[in-house]
């Protein structure tokens, strides 16, 4: 069956409410994409001296594996799987292990410089963007698309339990391709 990608129909959407639980909730609404400015044709060295600085305020050790795997999330707005990062890696000729480039990932995501994504059980994705937004998942492709926060208006969420205050609402939205006709 032949299936497009331009006609997308709904296939179940999900809210992810995160209430902050205690330590560590850090909420960053509305932030800028601090690597926007590298989106405009500034030189690559820009972008790994931005990203060790990060790295050292957060009292992390820029290590040249750090740096590689977070360069190449970072460079432009996107979506990967750990297994898209690792094939990426590979390709350029970098002999990262799968350990070391999942156990990066999980220490980039920790400290907030990219966006740890649970969309499908199988596989985690990691965002570029890291303040809270909200996604279009396709199930059939597995691409994750950037919703503009414009063009979402939520309401009727039900009352926060005691003693909570809202965190963010990250929605995504399932599609699936639809039939060609
Ligand atoms: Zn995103």
């Amino acid at each position: 069956m032949k299936l497009t990608t331009k006609m997308k129909q709904v296939d179940r959407i999900s809210f992810a409410a995160s209430v902050p639980v205690g330590l560590e909730s850090q909420v960053s609404n509305g932030q800028q994409c601090p690597y926007l400015s590298q989106h405009s044709g500034e030189p690559a060295l820009g972008l790994q001296q931005e990203l060790e600085t990060r790295l050292r305020d957060k009292g992390v050790r820029p290590t040249r594996q750090r740096l590689e795997i977070g360069e190449l999330l970072l460079a432009i707005p996107r979506h990967m799987s750990a297994e898209q990062i690792l094939r990426e890696l590979r390709e350029k000729g970098s002999r990262l292990s799968k350990a070391t480039v999942y156990n990066t990932l999980n220490l980039l995501s920790k400290e907030g410089i990219v966006r740890e994504i649970a969309v499908d059980p199988e596989r985690m994705f990691y965002d570029s963007t890291a303040h809270p937004h909200h996604h279009f998942y396709n199930v059939d492709t597995g691409e994750l698309i950037d919703i503009d926060d414009a063009t979402v208006r939520i309401t009727g969420l039900p009352d926060l339990p005691q003693g909570t205050v809202e965190s963010d609402v990250e929605i995504i939205i399932r599609v699936r391709n639809a039939a060609a006709s």
